[in-house]
């Protein structure tokens, strides 16, 4: 006899392993109003406790994903693959990456989000773009990444409406941090993209979701292990996510320091990270037999400027003025810059990105709450990267502001992220492990 809603609760919180069916049921209920929010709830605290096993996730990201439709990108020829980063401060990487691996002759399909606490969200970012849209139909969607290459949107109400409610209750229920139910969410709205191969960048240190590298691992392992399940490629690289991605930190300033990626610039650690993960799509998507000769391709095309020329295209597609990829001054900035100077002299060991990320929100770059605004034109620029020598009152950061009048405690929390040393720190490797 079939196991009444209650039951399936009750068994996830005695530690039972539920059926593929029965956890569809419970998603196909809760979508149907059949299973209450606060029967959810005490299913997702069940879970929090007790667990999914690797068959129980694969089944509760398929029923999530079909709780709405799956992108159809047939007509586009080729291995699709995207990228997923778990989130830092600084992380600009799909704004390079997205065009920089169409223009090797993958597909890349990519939903993106918004930023929500310490960490940006790339819609933001290119929104800074003047007249650049993210609210396209599929059917645009679909057009572009078969015409261009690549696309970047939103989550449309159709991608994984369960999750969208799902993650709701999460958030206010004490369950955000469960990895089977982080695994599901994650891979529920990737999967609905259609993509056929997908690399996750696993962030990990002060400002990631992810503070420890074992935490980090049983993620990216279980991301790995349910995505292959759920039949698709999947790679995982776990990346440090100690002090910012790069020197920007904001939104338009993101979106600049990205463009210049794309023009064979930008910090290194920018480009270690979008070349080290553009090689992982590029080998998923069939284009390269291995990292070396990907990493080869990747830069031919920044050298060549066909990156450029996907990127302009794609500004195009999506309403944008494309003048701005040749000529990323062109963002709006506010226009008044406040200093912030190195208090001793020696090295710069450890800029904190939680502070810098949380600043950013402070002054308006980033959010607290989903239904806020973001102002693109803030942001902060880290002038000196942990190794760099410095002398007493040499600028170390920037902040950019509307009015200097509220800058003075933005000075003391930017200038209190950076630690100081007598001896030149130890660079650490960008990339920790790839599972
Ligand atoms: N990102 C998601 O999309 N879902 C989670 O549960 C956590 C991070």
């Amino acid at each position: 006899m079939e196991r009444t809603l209650v039951e399936l609760i009750a068994a996830k919180r005695d530690g039972l392993v539920l059926a593929e069916t029965e956890i569809h049921r419970l998603i196909t209920s809760f979508s149907d109003g059949k299973l209450a929010d606060y029967q959810m709830a005490a299913f997702l605290m069940a879970v929090f406790f007790r667990g999914l096993g690797d068959a129980e996730t694969v089944a509760l990201t398929e029923a999530m994903l079909h709780s709405g439709h799956v992108l159809d990108l047939k007509g586009v020829t080729g291995t699709k693959v995207d990228k997923h980063s778990t989130g830092g401060v600084g992380d600009k990487v799909s704004i390079c990456l997205a065009p920089l691996v169409a223009a090797c002759g993958v597909p890349v399909p990519m939903v993106s989000g918004r930023g929500l606490g310490h960490t940006g969200g790339t819609l933001d970012k290119l929104e800074a773009i003047p007249g650049f849209r993210t609210d396209l139909s599929s059917d645009d969607f679909a057009r572009i990444v078969k015409d261009i290459g690549t696309c970047m949107i939103g989550q449309t109400k159709d991608i994984a409406p369960a999750d969208k409610r799902i993650y709701a209750l999460r958030d206010v229920t004490a369950t955000v941090e469960s990895i089977p139910l982080i695994v599901a969410s994650i891979l529920s709205k990737k999967l609905a993209e259609g993509i056929d191969g997908l690399v996750l960048d696993v962030k990990v240190g002060r400002g990631a979701f992810m503070k420890d590298e074992a935490n980090a691992t049983e993620l990216a392992d279980k991301l790995v292990r349910v995505g292959t399940r759920a039949g698709k490629k999947v790679v995982a690289v776990l990346t440090r996510m100690d002090a910012p991605l790069g020197r920007a930190v904001g939104n338009a300033n993101e979106t600049r320091e990205a463009l210049e990626v794309l023009q064979g610039k930008g910090p290194a650690d920018l480009v270690e990270c979008t070349l080290v993960l553009g090689a992982e799509m590029l080998v998923l998507g069939g284009q390269a037999k291995d990292a070396a000769e990907a990493t080869a391709k990747l830069r031919a095309a920044i050298t060549s400027g066909a990156a450029v020329r996907v990127m302009e295209r794609m500004v195009e597609a999506q309403s944008g003025d494309p003048k701005v990829v040749a000529d990323p001054s062109l963002l709006t900035m506010a226009k008044e810059t406040v200093e912030v100077r190195a208090s001793r002299a020696g090295f710069v060991t450890d800029i904190d990105a939680l502070a810098i990320g949380l600043t950013g929100v402070a002054m308006g770059a980033g959010r607290t709450r989903a239904d806020q605004a973001v102002d693109p034109t803030v942001g902060i620029e880290i002038d000196a990267k942990p190794g760099d020598a410095v002398q007493v009152g040499q600028v170390v950061a920037r902040i950019i502001v509307r009015e200097k009048s509220h800058a003075a405690a933005l000075v003391e929390r930017v200038s209190g992220a950076f630690a100081y040393g007598e001896a030149k720190p130890t660079a650490l490797p960008l990339v920790i492990k790839r599972l």
